[in-house]
C-alpha cells in the first residue's frame, strides 16, 4: 500500500514511535528511525525490521532538542533516499510538576521537543512535498491537545501547540497533494506513561495502582489502556490514498477520553 515511498519517523526507538515505524515499514514503506537509546540495541531494532518487512530502514540520531539537527536529518534522508514522503513526528517526553515549581529547563525541553521539533521538521521537509505534489504529515499529539489536566503544563502547552500548528500547515498546502493531521491518543502503556505514574503518586499522595485506576484509566471510558499498533494503524491509514481528503484534524485515539 505505502510501497516506495520513504517515510521518517521521529522518536521511533520506543514505544509508540517503534509501533508506527513498524506497522509503515509491513505496508512497504521504508523507514528513518529516530531516536535515544542504546546504539546496539536501536541497530538491533533497525535490522529486525528490514529483515521482517523487506524494506529499507535507516537511522537517525538527530536529537529533537536540536533544531539544526533536527532540520539536518530531514535533509539527510532526502539527499539519500530522494524524498520524504511521510513525516511523522512522534518524539516526546513529560514532565509532572505544579506549574509554579515546574523546573524551567523542563519547560524549554518540552517545549523544544514535543512542539518546535514538530516545526523544524515540518519546514523542512514541506519544500520536497510541494516540488512532488505529494506529502503525508502525521503529528502524534494528544488527548492533551485537547483538553488538559492538572500538573502537565509544559506538556499541554506542546500538545495544544501541535494541533494548532497541524491546522495551520494543513491549510497552507491544502491545494498542493499534502495532507497534515495530528493523532490525539489516550493513555498507552510506554516507558513515557510508565515513568509518570511513580511521579504522579508523588504529586498527589496516592499509590501507584489509584494512579492508574483513578487518573490515568478513570479518563477512559474503555477503561484499559490504547495500544500503540492502534495508533501505527491510524497513521497508515492517513498516510494511504483513500486519506487524501482528511487534513487539518486532530483525531482522538483515546478509548472515549474527550466525548465527556
Ligand atoms: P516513549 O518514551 O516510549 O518514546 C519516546 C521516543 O522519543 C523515544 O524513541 C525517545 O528516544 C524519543 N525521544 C525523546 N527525546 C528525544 C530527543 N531529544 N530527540 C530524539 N528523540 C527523542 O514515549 P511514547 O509514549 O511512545 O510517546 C510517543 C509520543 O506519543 C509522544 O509525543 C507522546 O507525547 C505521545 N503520546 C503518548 C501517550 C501515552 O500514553 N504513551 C499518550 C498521548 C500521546
Amino acid at each position: 500500500m505505502l510501497n516506495g515511498k520513504n517515510a521518517i519517523v521521529t522518536g521511533s526507538t520506543s514505544g509508540i514511535g517503534l509501533a508506527i515505524a513498524n506497522m509503515l515499514a509491513a505496508s512497504g514503506a521504508n523507514v528513518t528511525l529516530n531516536g535515544l537509546g542504546n546504539l546496539d540495541e536501536i541497530e538491533a531494532i533497525r535490522a529486525t525490521m528490514a529483515d521482517s518487512h523487506d524494506v529499507e530502514i535507516g537511522y537517525s540520531s538527530a536529537n529533537m532538542l536540536n533544531h539544526r539537527e533536527v532540520r539536518g536529518m530531514v535533509e539527510d534522508v532526502q539527499k539519500s533516499a530522494g524524498t520524504v514522503d511521510i513525516l511523522v513526528n512522534n518524539a516526546g517526553i513529560q514532565h509532572v510538576a505544579p506549574v509554579d515549581e515546574f523546573p524551567a529547563e523542563k519547560w524549554d525541553a518540552i517545549i523544544a521537543i514535543n512542539l518546535s521539533a514538530v516545526f523544524h521538521a515540518t519546514a523542512a521537509a514541506l519544500p520536497g512535498m510541494k516540488a512532488r505534489g505529494f506529502g503525508r504529515i502525521v503529528n502524534i499529539a494528544s488527548a492533551h491537545a485537547l483538553v488538559a489536566s492538572p500538573y502537565k503544563a509544559a506538556y499541554i502547552a506542546a500538545k495544544h501547540g501541535v494541533a494548532g500548528l497541524t491546522k495551520t500547515v494543513a491549510l497552507e498546502v491544502a491545494e498542493q497533494g499534502i495532507t497534515v493531521n495530528a493523532i490525539a491518543p489516550g493513555y498507552v502503556l510506554t516507558p513515557l506513561v510508565e515513568k509518570q505514574i511513580p511521579a504522579t503518586a508523588k504529586t498527589r499522595d496516592m499509590s501507584e495502582d489509584d494512579v492508574i485506576r483513578d487518573v490515568m484509566l478513570a479518563r477512559q471510558p474503555t477503561k484499559r489502556f490504547v495500544e500503540a499498533e492502534e495508533i501505527g494503524a491510524m497513521v497508515v491509514f492517513l498516510c494511504g490514498k483513500n486519506a487524501a481528503s482528511i487534513t487539518g484534524t486532530v483525531l482522538p485515539v483515546d478509548g472515549g477520553w474527550v466525548a465527556q
